[in-house]
């Protein structure tokens, strides 16, 4: 058993480009069951004119694609935002064994909050969470993201 290995670094760092580009700033990384790094993404709702265009959503749509399956049993998913139903709705579609997430949602968020997706009857698989991982850092790029479009 390997110790645990944070790769919420890497989300932060799609989460710092996606705001380079105007995007909302949220990054995700999925690693498969031998620790390796299979899809790394930021929101891309704007540049795809898509309002799916998730983080977690384009990290799983690659992940798949690549490995030719609509599951991804035993991959981690780091997020630094709590992720909305959507996506809390497609990491259990896709059968992810873990999540782990930064800052919570109060708004938008669907896992701690609001409909709580893995809580539900209907959702069939349930990764176990793990939230407030880098969760400052993954605050204060959106503060700071918000607070420039303001001014
Ligand atoms: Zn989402």
């Amino acid at each position: 058993m390997s110790p645990f290995l944070s790769h919420m670094d890497i989300a932060l760092a799609e989460a710092e480009a996606a705001a380079l580009r105007g995007e909302v700033p949220v990054g995700a990384v999925l690693i498969d069951p031998g620790g390796r790094i299979v899809a790394r993404a930021g929101n891309r709702t704007r540049e795809l004119a898509d309002p799916t265009g998730h983080a977690e959503i384009l990290a799983i749509r690659s992940a798949c694609a690549a490995l030719g399956s609509e599951r991804l049993p035993g991959h981690d998913l780091y997020v630094t935002l709590e992720p909305c139903p959507m996506c809390a709705s497609a990491i259990s579609q896709a059968r992810i064994a873990r999540l782990y997430y930064g800052a919570g949602d109060p708004k938008s968020g669907g896992v701690a909050q609001g409909p709580r997706i893995f809580a539900h009857s209907q959702s069939h698989h349930v990764p176990e969470v793990y939230d407030g991982i880098g969760a400052a850092a993954a605050e204060r790029l959106l503060k700071e993201f918000f607070r420039l479009r303001r001014d």
